[in-house]
């Protein structure tokens, strides 16, 4: 089979073991003689499926009691809605670190007052703002922990005056979180917890039923907290994959080993991007992300480009191109990234270096 060091933003890479565990469970789930996608989502084989999984996700972050962890589809682009509705009712405060940021800012404004707090759209998101003030009569300040598209992170679980809400989307699962400093957390599964097609919500159940205007069923968190996200048929096949995944994690041992493992492989790869002289980070240093590590090519050397891309893609790099909206190179490093493509991409940067320079 052929090896491609997978770099995708997502989806994405996804641990091998959990991949394989999930063809044999599409061939005959469970001992049923039945397909994980033929097996009634009402039976109990299934049933056990949603417990365990929520009980991953409580044990590996360490959930406090009084939160839910719920599995709905929309992605997170329809949670930037969803938080709106349920969450304010006089006014939101948001901080845009990049254009899902804005996009949640946009679904917020829809729906109420929805203030910016802080801003770095001046200078391409290539940092996290700092030293705003946060409006102490707002509902809800709302982060995005981690900004696929331009490489920059808050791995810092904010001490916040207000309730606390963030799209982890590609963060999560990466380090250990205090779930307790937030209201509700959220993310599309396609980074780092499974494939796409379901969508995590880490809820704090005393934080609903506190808005006045009427919540669609579909769209009220109550209803899925209610229903252990069963209201409707939940997307089986995703979440059965997630269940893999975060036994992987678990395997391996958790968050912490988790953490150490990615601040070794991103470490890898900033410290070839100082050294190389052809490249260079496009993310302030002290706000560099883990997961996503952006970089273009040196002044002098911006005609080379294309050339690098080839180069690196016939020494089987996929996914290297930066965001459509940016341009450059991008390299994702979720959990299931191997540090042996890591590598692969240092030394292809490196022979790249002895080639051009
Ligand atoms: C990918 C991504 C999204 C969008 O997720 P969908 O599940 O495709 O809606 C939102 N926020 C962040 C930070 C992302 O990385």
């Amino acid at each position: 089979m052929k090896i491609a060091h997978n770099f995708n933003a997502g989806p994405c890479v996804l641990p091998k073991e959990a991949i394989n565990e999930a063809i044999e469970g599409l061939k005959d789930f469970a001992g049923t003689g039945m397909s994980v996608i033929e097996v009634s989502h009402r039976s109990k084989e299934w049933d056990a499926v949603m417990q365990e999984t929520e009980a991953l996700w409580k044990e590996l972050l360490n959930i406090p009691d009084g939160y839910k962890v719920l599995f709905l589809g929309g992605g997170a682009s329809l949670q930037f809605l969803m938080v709106a509705m349920n969450f304010l009712e006089k006014k939101a405060a948001y901080l845009e670190t990049g254009v899902w940021a804005k996009k949640a800012l946009k679904e917020a404004k829809g729906i109420g007052e929805a203030v910016c707090v802080a801003s770095s759209a001046d200078t391409t998101y290539n940092y996290i703002p700092k030293g705003y003030v946060i409006p102490d009569d707002a509902d809800y300040f709302h982060i995005t922990t981690n900004n696929t598209i331009y490489g920059t992170e808050i791995r810092e679980d904010y001490n916040c005056p207000i309730p606390l809400i963030a799209d982890m989307s590609s963060d999560i699962m990466s380090r250990p979180v205090d779930v307790s400093k937030y209201t509700l957390i959220y993310g599309g599964a396609q980074k780092n917890v499974g494939p796409a097609g379901v969508t995590f919500v880490i809820v704090k159940e005393s934080a609903l039923g506190k808005v006045s205007r009427y919540l669609p069923t579909m769209l009220n968190y109550q209803t899925h907290v209610d229903n252990s996200s069963m209201f409707n048929t939940p997307p089986v096949f995703s979440i059965y994959m997630m269940n893999l995944t975060l036994k992987w994690i678990k395997k391996l041992g958790g968050l912490s080993v988790i953490e150490k493992m990615n601040a070794q492989k991103a470490g890898l790869l900033y410290d070839e991007i100082d050294r190389n002289s052809l490249f260079v980070g496009t993310a302030k240093k002290e706000d560099r992300s883990r997961m996503n590590v952006c970089f273009v090519m040196a002044e002098g050397y911006k005609d080379k480009e294309e050339a690098f891309m080839a180069f690196a893609k016939e020494r089987g790099m996929v996914g290297v191109k930066g965001h459509r909206s940016v341009g450059g190179f991008r390299a994702s490093l979720y959990n299931a990234c191997p540090k042996e493509s890591v590598e692969a991409l240092v030394a292809c940067m490196q022979e790249f270096e002895r080639l051009n320079k």
